[in-house]
């Protein structure tokens, strides 16, 4: 079977280094915020091209956390109106609730699935005080018009990150171009690590420092709390893995670009819509999403031909039992790309054999 995303295969490749990595965690006798979290921070930042990378616990977290600084900081507060895609992961969605600030729901544009300029720019209020640009599937937003509605308007800008480890557009990296940008690391995005890990990068000195102290109970000095903080760290063993994956980040993006290669260039069957790669910014391909009208029967095939897709996602974030306030919205784009997307297996280890296979199956799709 062609699995959508082989983990185990992907670690493998590292397998003596995680070990050896873990086995210094574990003889040094550390285990939370040490060395290994401080190195990895440091190079995650020279990474990203951003002064500070901090390590928090998740993804989720790494968002909510910004924006319950940018309160403490008095540059937000209750109420407050925070522009986001309609069609994104919940997670960008409930850092936002999580602070009792008021998600602005925007549809996507169609060939990028991330937000416009136009979009933006009609979905402003006299309450709108920050946009979250969510890159999805690893495409950067169009973060140049963005920072300038930003600028225009006063908005802060925070990037969901979680999917564009490393992308970029007009030469910048993703989460160097907002006021601070939150990253994911869970085991499946495309710097994983074996188990849960998220940062934040900023360029701002008074932002960094609220969050790190925020990250551990609010508190800069030991028994001392200037804020009542969360614990949302990101630990030792953890933050080894991570140094390790880092190194190899970038030639596993270029494995995700030639298979994505392949999949453009071979795909060719009428009921199948692929990316459109008309667009500004290097695409990192977390995922590979084509869209399709009749996606079960599409499913059932690749499913016959031993291949597994993924869809993301089934359910739009207005339409979710947790949002039932926005269940009576209505977002035509959004709903559509629900019913219509599926994410193809994905994954650096993704041989030229198996990419083939999934575009011999794709290319032989009818509906009777
Ligand atoms: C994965 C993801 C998150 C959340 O990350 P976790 O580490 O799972 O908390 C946030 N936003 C997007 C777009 C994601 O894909």
């Amino acid at each position: 079977m062609i699995k959508f995303l082989d983990l185990k295969a992907i670690n493998a490749a590292y397998e003596n280094e995680l070990k050896e990595a873990c086995a210094r965690v574990i003889d040094s006798g550390w285990y939370i915020m040490g060395n290994e979290l401080e190195q990895f921070e440091s190079k995650f930042a020279e990474y990203c091209e951003t002064k500070y990378a901090i390590g928090v616990a998740n993804g989720l977290d790494a968002l909510i956390l910004v924006l319950r600084a940018w309160k403490e900081l008095g540059k937000l507060s209750e109420g407050d109106e925070v522009i986001v895609p309609a069609n994104t992961y919940i997670a960008s969605i409930l850092a936002i609730t999580e602070n009792e600030l008021v998600p602005v729901l925007v549809e996507p544009d169609m060939e990028t699935y991330n937000l416009t300029k136009e979009g933006i720019e009609a979905a402003i209020t006299p309450r709108t005080k920050a946009v979250l640009p969510v890159h999805l599937y690893g495409l950067i937003s169009p973060m140049p018009e963005i920072m300038q509605i930003a600028k225009e308007h006063n908005l802060l800008v925070l990037e969901d990150c979680a999917q564009a480890h490393g992308a970029m557009t007009d030469g910048k990296k993703a989460g160097s171009w907002g006021d601070a940008a939150g990253f994911s690391f869970y085991p499946g995005k495309n710097l994983g690590a074996l188990g849960d890990a998220g940062a934040i990068t900023t360029n701002n000195d008074e932002l960094a420092q609220t969050l790190i102290a925020l990250r551990n109970y609010g508190s800069h000095k030991k028994y001392e709390n200037s804020y009542q903080g969360l614990n949302s760290r990101l630990d030792e063993i953890q933050a080894a893995m991570l140094r390790v994956k880092l190194k190899y980040l970038d030639s596993e993006t270029a494995s995700r670009q030639n298979i994505a290669d392949h999949y453009l260039r071979g795909i060719n069957n009428s009921l199948v819509e692929v990316p459109k790669l008309n667009v500004d910014g290097e695409h990192v391909w977390h995922l590979f999403v084509v869209r399709c009208a009749y996606r079960d029967a599409l499913i059932k095939h690749l499913v016959e031909h031993d291949i597994q897709t993924l869809v993301h996602y089934p359910i739009a974030p207005h339409k979710q039992q947790a949002y039932s306030e926005f269940n009576h919205l209505s977002f035509p784009l959004t709903e559509k790309l629900q019913d219509e997307v599926l994410s193809l297996p994905m994954s650096p280890c993704l041989s030229e054999q198996e990419c083939q296979k999934v575009i011999d199956a794709i290319n032989s799709f009818k509906v009777v």
